[in-house]
C-alpha cells in the first residue's frame, strides 16, 4: 500500500484516543465527551456540554454547530458509550488498546462506533467551514447501549440548545452498517411482568395460588400477541422487514417460586417487544393487560382477592420510521451508490430524535456482526474510506446545496 502507515494518520491518533476511554455504559463518559468537545472546539464549533448525573455517576452528551442560521442543516450522530468487555471471554488484545494486523483493526468501539466518531469530527476538520451555505451540527450521546436513554433524556432540551438554529430535519447516525442505509429501525421495550399469588404448602393446592401455573397462561397470551401481529403486518414493514415484520415479544428471563414443596407465591417475567414503526408500546401493552384481566386476574381474585398481575419497570426505545424518498435520503443514496430498502436489525438514537421531528438514516463504517463481539474489529478499508466517505456527504449537503 502507498503512502505512510495508518498508524500515523491523525485519524489513529483520534480513533486510538477515543478507544482508550473506558466509556462502558455503567461508567462514566465525561473525558471523552469533553475530548470531542474541545477538537470540535478548536475547529471553530460552538459546542455545548450537557452534563447529567445518572445513578450517582456523570454523563454528559456533547452539542456543536457551525455555519449559517438557516434551515436545511445537517446533524452528525453517534454514542460515545461502550458495551462492557470485562468478563467476555475471547479477547486476544487489549480492548482498550487499539491495534492492527494489517487487515482489521480491533478495540472496543471500533465498530461500535469510536471511529466513526473520529472520522466525523475530522472529516469536519478537513471542510472548509467558512463555506458552509447549511449549518452543520454534531450530537454525541451516552447511554446509547441503555436503550437509548441517553437520547431520551437530551431530546427535551435539543431544540432550545440549538437555540438561534432552525432544528436540521435530518440526521446522519453512524452506526456499523457496513456502509448500507437504513432508513428505519423497529424500537424496543422492555418491562417485568409479575403474577402475585398466593403461597402455601404443595399438599393442598387449594389453598394457595401457583403464581407460576398463571404466568403459563400470560405466556400463551404473549403467543397469540405475536400471531396476530405477524399477520397484521403492514406492506411497508413487510418491505423493510422481511423476515419479522411485526412487532415481536420476547419471554426473556422468569424467576418463581422458592421449593419443589411449596406453593409459588411470586412469578417474574422480564420480557420484551421489538417495535415495528407504526406501533407503539403502549399501544401493544393495553390489549395484552385488558386480556390477562378478564380471562386470568377475575379468576384470580375469587381464589385470593389480594393476588394480581401488574406490569413493572417499563423501557421505552422508539422506533426509526424515516421516509425513503426524502431528499436527504436521495442524496444518501447518490452519493454511496446505495439503496435505503431495509430496516436495522438494530435500534438506534434515531427513534428518540425522530420524536421530536428529526428523520434519521442510519449508515457507517463497520460490520454489524462485529459490534458487541469479543476482538471487535473494522476492516481496515473502512477505517480509511469512511472518513473520506462522511467528507463528500458534509461538501455535498451543506457546501455544494444552497440552503433549502
Ligand atoms: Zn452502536
Amino acid at each position: 500500500m502507498p503512502g505512510a502507515p495508518i498508524q500515523e494518520s491523525e485519524l489513529w491518533e483520534l480513533s486510538r484516543q477515543l478507544i482508550s476511554f473506558n466509556t462502558v455504559s455503567s461508567l462514566s463518559n465525561v473525558a471523552a465527551a469533553e475530548y470531542l468537545a474541545n477538537f470540535l472546539e478548536n475547529i471553530g464549533f460552538s459546542v455545548q456540554l450537557v452534563k447529567e448525573t445518572v445513578q450517582n455517576v456523570e454523563k454528559a452528551n456533547v452539542l456543536a454547530w457551525i455555519g449559517p442560521q438557516v434551515p436545511g442543516g445537517l446533524i452528525i450522530s453517534g454514542h460515545i458509550d461502550i458495551v462492557p468487555f470485562e468478563g467476555q471471554p475471547g479477547w486476544k488484545t487489549d480492548p482498550l488498546v487499539m491495534s492492527t494486523d494489517g487487515e482489521r483493526i480491533f478495540g472496543r468501539g471500533v465498530s461500535d462506533m469510536k471511529v466513526f466518531l473520529a472520522q466525523a469530527i475530522l472529516a469536519a476538520k478537513r471542510t472548509s467551514l467558512q463555506s458552509l451555505k447549511r449549518p452543520l451540527m454534531f450530537i454525541f450521546t451516552c447511554d446509547e447501549e441503555v436503550a437509548g436513554q441517553g437520547a431520551g433524556r437530551l431530546i427535551h432540551v435539543i431544540p432550545e440548545l440549538f437555540h438561534d438554529y432552525p432544528l436540521p430535519r435530518v440526521a446522519l447516525i453512524g452506526e456499523p452498517t457496513n456502509f448500507d442505509i437504513f432508513p428505519a429501525h423497529k424500537g424496543y421495550a422492555s418491562f417485568d411482568i409479575v403474577v402475585h399469588g398466593k403461597g402455601g404448602h404443595s399438599s393442598a393446592p387449594h389453598k394457595g395460588l401457583n403464581a407460576i401455573e398463571k404466568m403459563s397462561d400470560v405466556i400463551e397470551l404473549l403467543k397469540e400477541a405475536n400471531q396476530q401481529l405477524l399477520q397484521q403486518a403492514s406492506a411497508e414493514n413487510r418491505r423493510l422487514f422481511p423476515e419479522v415484520p411485526g412487532s415481536v415479544f420476547n419471554c426473556g428471563l422468569i424467576t418463581g417460586g422458592l421449593a419443589p414443596n411449596m406453593i409459588a407465591e411470586e412469578c417474574r417475567l422480564t420480557t420484551s417487544v421489538r417495535i415495528a414503526p407504526g406501533d407503539q408500546a403502549e399501544q401493544l401493552l393495553a390489549p395484552l393487560q385488558e386480556r390477562w384481566h378478564k380471562e386470568i386476574v377475575t379468576s384470580m381474585k375469587r381464589v385470593a382477592p389480594e393476588s394480581d398481575i401488574t406490569l413493572q419497570d417499563l423501557t421505552i426505545t422508539p422506533p426509526l420510521s424515516s421516509p425513503s424518498d426524502d431528499e436527504f435520503c436521495h442524496f444518501l443514496c447518490q452519493l454511496t451508490g446505495k439503496q435505503a430498502d431495509r430496516g436495522a436489525p438494530y435500534a438506534t438514537d434515531g427513534g428518540q430524535f425522530q420524536q421530536i421531528g428529526i428523520d434519521s438514516y442510519i449508515w457507517g463504517p463497520g460490520l454489524l456482526e462485529e459490534a458487541h463481539q469479543p476482538n471487535e474489529s473494522l476492516p481496515v478499508s473502512h477505517f480509511i474510506t469512511g472518513m473520506a466517505q462522511v467528507e463528500r456527504i458534509i461538501h455535498g449537503w451543506c457546501i455544494e446545496r444552497d440552503a433549502s
